[in-house]
């Protein structure tokens, strides 16, 4: 279930939590939605079914996302254009995971806590603007 977060001071926004697809078509049958807490960029986990012999995939935004566009003027908006750099990864464990921006481990987080501060601006993150269920 992801939680759409956005920053009331700066308006970085992001969302990180599971969900899954409805269609299975290509393979994967969900994506966990990460964001690294140094630069605030936004990544994707996709995760493969496991009678298919995938392997995880992960793509991030090219730019951070401020101020960005709302659904129903609750959930944010995840532009589908902007995913970039696919590539294929052997884990899903996040610590072992370089970050698409900072190329660093470790970096990349799938909830924020409360009193998690804004990796754009330093302040304290709000609660999620909107919780979501596929
Ligand atoms: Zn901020
Ligand atoms: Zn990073």
């Amino acid at each position: 279930m992801p939680a759409d977060i956005e920053c009331t001071a700066c308006k970085l926004a992001f969302s990180v939590g599971t969900y899954h697809y409805h269609s299975f078509d290509d393979g994967y049958i969900g994506s966990t939605l990460l964001v690294c807490r140094k630069t605030g960029r936004q990544h994707r986990l996709e995760i493969p079914h496991p009678d298919r012999s995938l392997a995880f995939a992960l793509e991030s935004m090219s730019s951070v996302l401020i101020a960005p566009k709302r659904l129903a003027g609750t959930m944010i908006m995840l532009p589908d254009d902007d995913w970039a750099r696919r590539r294929i990864i052997s884990t899903r464990v996040l610590a072992d995971i370089a970050c698409d921006c900072c190329s660093e481990l470790g970096t990349l987080i799938d909830a924020a806590n409360p009193g998690m501060r804004c990796p754009n601006c330093g302040e304290i993150l709000p609660r999620p603007v909107a919780e979501w269920m596929t």
